[in-house]
């Protein structure tokens, strides 16, 4: 079967070929730094992380590029209020974004343009738009003009009647309600000064809008037309709609082949908000004692465009899964080799493992089902090996598929290694609470004290109970001023 991915643009699956034989651009929208990306976000990294992996797995050249977004009207807002420039304003949130995807195993992109270093390409996309009459000046912004553009709304699907074309909206973030022509380039107000929020053009000092940004980093990168872009469903309006209508209107060529969206996480059934108090970032729920392996592959789990409801229990069975791959993978390590001439079932179960796994992630990049399929192949050669030896050259048959399954899903190293940390970090603290007691016990109370400062400053908390000490990770610290 042939790669297939749902594009939105057309509502239906799609055999999927690049415009360039074996060679695949992707540009997907990164994180708006004004705060750190909570794990719904990540829900939609990691499905990135999925198609970038998959594609170089089957053998394409991929370029994978993804923007941050370091200046827009949430970022000038937050600014403004902590009284710094936007450059110092994003600077921990963009620290924190490679912490995390670094933390979580997702495959660096090949660039990460950033909007503030890419001004110039946006200031030629608006004089374009301007010179093809897609885009008008009122006092020192421009808008684009979307009754120019017959396509306009074909991504979205959105209901026209509704279009108040000549009306204006200066906000990036509007509802579907609220077509009307949208900011390209924002006239300078004194706040945006204020922040550093400001490049001088043509027709006067000012900033981009949030579409444009996107518009001119993608096409600097890949190309006026590209393969594919990635998004949360939440981007579809007014986001990408504005995309397509500035990069088309500038160049008048197609500009995004496949446009893939990932629906939206819930967690513990609910949308996440600030005001629920449940927009987890990755760091509350490491402090909080919760593997970074057992979330990436929670979030991996579900098909991208299907619901996923993110619960502490099933984080737990996460972790439960993974603990069952990394007794799989310890015992076909140990497994002695028997008769090198004997048979065995694996090189069947081999074979059939990775053809299934590779037909379901062909099937719109079908995560559950190739989960299914990974299983399946440990059940099925945990039986084999249950009814007797394989010969070493079957064995590393099913030890490159474990590792050729492993390197989508990506967590037996990264269990590994959290593992051996878990192992360690306890080894240190039961040894400094065996040194508390020893200095307690010859009442030496400042060298006590002392050395539970040294836990407390690790994140141990201690608490005395008669049976001794008892220890266990501080309660996560929230909000960006952990950043
Ligand atoms: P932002 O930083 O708000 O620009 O969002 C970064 C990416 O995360 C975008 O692709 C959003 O669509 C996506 N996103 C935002 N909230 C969620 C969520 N709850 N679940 C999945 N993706 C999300
Ligand atoms: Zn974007």
């Amino acid at each position: 079967m042939a790669l297939r991915f749902y594009n939105t643009l057309t509502r239906s699956l799609q055999e999927f070929h690049p415009v360039e034989p074996g060679i695949v651009g992707i540009y997907a929208c990164g994180p708006t730094v004004y705060q750190l990306p909570h794990i719904g976000n990540y829900r939609t990294f990691l499905l990135n992380d999925l198609l970038h992996r998959y594609l170089q797995w089957k053998g394409y050249r991929v370029k994978f590029v993804m923007n941050l977004t370091d200046v827009d009207d949430r970022i000038i807002e937050q600014a403004l209020a902590r009284g710094v420039a936007i450059d110092e304003f994003t600077e921990p949130f963009i620290r924190g974004f490679f912490d995390d995807q670094q933390a979580l195993n997702i495959r660096p992109a090949d660039v990460y343009p950033r909007a503030t270093r890419h001004v110039s390409e946006m200031v030629t996309l608006v004089e374009r738009l301007l010179e093809r009459g897609h885009a008008y000046l009122v006092d020192g912004s421009v808008y684009f003009a979307i009754s120019s553009l017959p396509q306009y709304g074909r991504l979205s699907r959105i209901d026209l009647s509704h279009m108040r074309a000549g009306e204006r909206v200066a906000s990036d973030r509007y509802e579907k309600e609220d077509v009307r022509d949208f900011a390209l380039w924002k006239a300078a107000r004194d706040e945006d000064r204020r922040v550093g929020a400001v490049w001088p053009t043509a027709w006067g000092d000012g900033r981009p809008g949030w579409h444009l940004e996107c518009s001119a980093m993608s096409m600097a990168e890949l190309g006026e037309s590209f393969d594919i872009h990635t998004g949360g469903e939440d981007l579809i309006f007014p986001h990408h709609e504005d995309e397509i209508a500035q990069s088309e209107g500038a160049t008048g060529r197609p500009f995004v082949r496949f446009w893939l969206h990932v629906k939206h996480l819930l967690i513990n059934g609910e949308k996440m908000s600030k005001s629920l108090g449940n927009d987890y970032t990755l760091r509350d729920l490491l402090q909080q004692g919760h593997s970074a392996t057992a979330i990436r592959y929670l979030l991996l789990s579900a098909h991208y465009r299907k619901e996923l409801n993110f619960t502490f229990d099933g984080l737990e069975d996460a972790r439960a899964a993974l603990r069952r791959l990394l007794d799989f993978q310890d015992r076909l390590e140990r497994s002695p080799p028997g008769d090198e001439g004997g048979d065995s079932a694996l090189p069947d179960l081999a074979r059939t493992g990775l053809a299934d796994f590779e037909a379901a992630l062909d099937d719109d990049l079908n995560a559950p089902a190739a989960l299914a399929a990974l299983f399946t192949f440990v059940r099925e050669t945990n039986a084999a090996l249950d009814r007797g030896t394989a010969p070493a050259a079957h064995l590393e048959q099913v030890r490159h598929a474990l590792r050729r399954m492993d390197e989508i899903f990506a967590v037996l190293d990264l269990a590994r290694a959290e593992g051996q940390v878990d192992a360690r970090f306890a080894a240190w603290v039961e040894e400094r609470l065996a040194q508390r007691q020893a200095a307690r016990a010859r009442r030496d109370f400042a060298r006590a004290d002392a050395i539970r400062a040294e836990l407390s400053a690790a994140g141990v908390l201690v608490e005395d109970t008669p049976q001794g000490p008892r220890w266990r990770r501080e309660a996560p610290r929230t909000g960006p001023a952990s950043a």
